[in-house]
């Protein structure tokens, strides 16, 4: 099978060329046909498997194919995504994909100057990648119509729920013509999403490329447990003993990215970090360093994170664990990308035994446990059965308590005195569903 033979015309196909994408991936060879024909979409997809070709480039078709030209201050597509680095990633694909097309296309996000991009919007943009809370500044300031949006993205839709994106898409969806084409992609899909789906698709095809929630195969994942004030030291003595190249580094906060990559610093190793609170600039300049292989080790919370594709990363370590569960599929995927092997290492303590037994149910497979010789924890990681469970062991008989003696705060996100990033501060995050009023819109005072 060829893109040709899945109808995409010779402007794509010659740009795939020269990218060196020979096949189709599973997932482009069931997307690319259904939304040319027009069909709403629902894809489950693992990471790294190609789903942004799989929607960019019959959606670039369509738009170079049909429809007006696009008039001032419109879009005629709109990518929707979580992130800023994502927005930068995929306009970067598309804008590779779109090369012979004659096609205008731009990404907008949070954290810049939006004066520029208002003046872009001037002229109109075929496809626009966006994040949800700066389309709607845009859109409030009337330099962003809708009414000639053919197709809606909604990438990573997900982690757009998780990012506490709901009323965001709400007023998005209330602000968009009722008929279009609305594609729905995710890596995993939990029943929030469904619904969101049934709410935003009209009669979608649902493609399943992978089991769902199931990491990629081609990465080698496996764990160390370690008590949690011995993590930066483990992580040293493995960087060192097993001679790690590049490695991308998931750390639960801010602080902890700052911490960790200060002590790398000041053991003379070449590390930097991102994260939620760095400038815009500052995060692409450290990433597009991280990419050209000028930073061997990258810190980054989820958030930072998200999405990025690197070429060629040998190995993800979480320095700890994610808050949720769906996060370490996202992370792992990082590695292993487009065929090539990886491996993701966990440095896991006892405090995070909850997580790592919702990763395991999640990912229907144990992890596999490997002891380092002198980092033995003291505070044992209780046992996970086969299902992913914690192995419960009989109580003991209860102590007469101590006077002043507090409660222990096992599995608690409190040690640090910060909040992960972009994530309530619960062992067990629950996803709010979100409702969309479709009811008429109320007029401003
Ligand atoms: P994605 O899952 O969209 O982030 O894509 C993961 C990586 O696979 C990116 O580096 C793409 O450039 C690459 N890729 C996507 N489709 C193909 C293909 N058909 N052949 C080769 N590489 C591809």
């Amino acid at each position: 099978m060829t893109f040709a033979t899945l109808g995409l015309i010779e402007p794509l196909t010659r740009a795939l060329d020269t990218l060196g994408y020979q096949t189709p991936t599973p997932v482009q060879a069931q997307a690319i046909p259904a939304v040319l024909a027009g069909r709403d979409l629902m894809a489950a997809a693992q990471t790294g498997t190609g789903k942004t070709a799989g929607f960019a480039l019959p959606l670039l078709q369509l738009l170079a194919m049909e429809g007006p030209k696009v008039t001032a201050n419109s879009a005629r597509a709109l990518i929707l995504v979580p992130t800023r680095e994502l927005a930068e990633q995929v306009h970067e694909s598309v804008r590779q994909y779109a090369e012979h097309l004659p096609l205008s296309t731009y990404a907008v996000y949070g954290g810049v100057s939006i004066n520029p991009q208002m003046m872009k919007l001037r002229k109109g943009v075929d496809l626009l990648v966006a994040t949800p809370g700066r389309l709607l500044d845009l859109f409030r300031q009337n330099a962003l119509k809708f009414n000639q949006l053919q197709t809606l993205v909604l990438d990573e839709a997900d982690r757009m729920l998780d990012l506490g994106f709901q009323e965001e898409l709400g007023n998005i969806y209330k602000a968009l013509p009722k008929k279009r084409q609305t594609l729905l992609f995710s890596a995993t899909f939990s029943d929030a999403i469904r619904l969101l789906a049934g709410q935003m698709l009209n009669d979608p095809l649902s493609i399943e490329v992978s089991p769902r929630n199931v990491a990629a195969n081609t990465v080698k994942q496996w764990l160390v447990t370690v008590d949690k004030k011995r993590k930066p030291e483990l992580f040293v003595h493995l960087m060192r003993k097993q001679h790690w190249k590049q490695v991308l580094v998931f750390a639960k906060t801010r602080n902890g990215v700052d911490q960790l990559v200060e002590k790398l610093q000041g053991l003379g190793i070449n590390a930097d970090g991102i994260h939620g609170d760095k400038p815009q600039a500052t995060r692409q300049r450290a990433l597009d360093r991280f990419k050209a292989s000028e930073i061997q080790i990258l810190v980054a919370t989820d958030v930072a994170a998200r999405g990025l594709d690197i070429e060629d990363l040998p190995l993800v370590v979480n320095f700890d664990l994610p808050i949720v569960a769906e996060d370490y599929i996202h992370r792992i995927g990082r590695t292993g990308r487009a065929g090539a092997t990886g491996e993701a290492i966990s440095l896991v303590c006892a405090d995070e035994v909850n997580l790592l037994s919702a990763i395991e149910t999640l990912t229907r497979q144990p992890l596999k446990r490997q002891d380092e010789a002198g980092f033995e924890p003291d505070h044992r990681v209780p046992d996970t059965d086969a299902s992913g469970n914690v192995v419960k062991k009989p109580k003991k008989p209860k102590k007469p308590k101590a006077s002043g003696g507090g409660k222990r705060n096992l599995g608690k996100w409190v040690d640090s005195g910060e909040k992960p990033e972009d994530v309530a501060p619960s062992v067990k995050p629950v996803r709010k569903v979100p409702v969309f009023n479709t009811g008429p819109r109320k007029r401003k005072p």
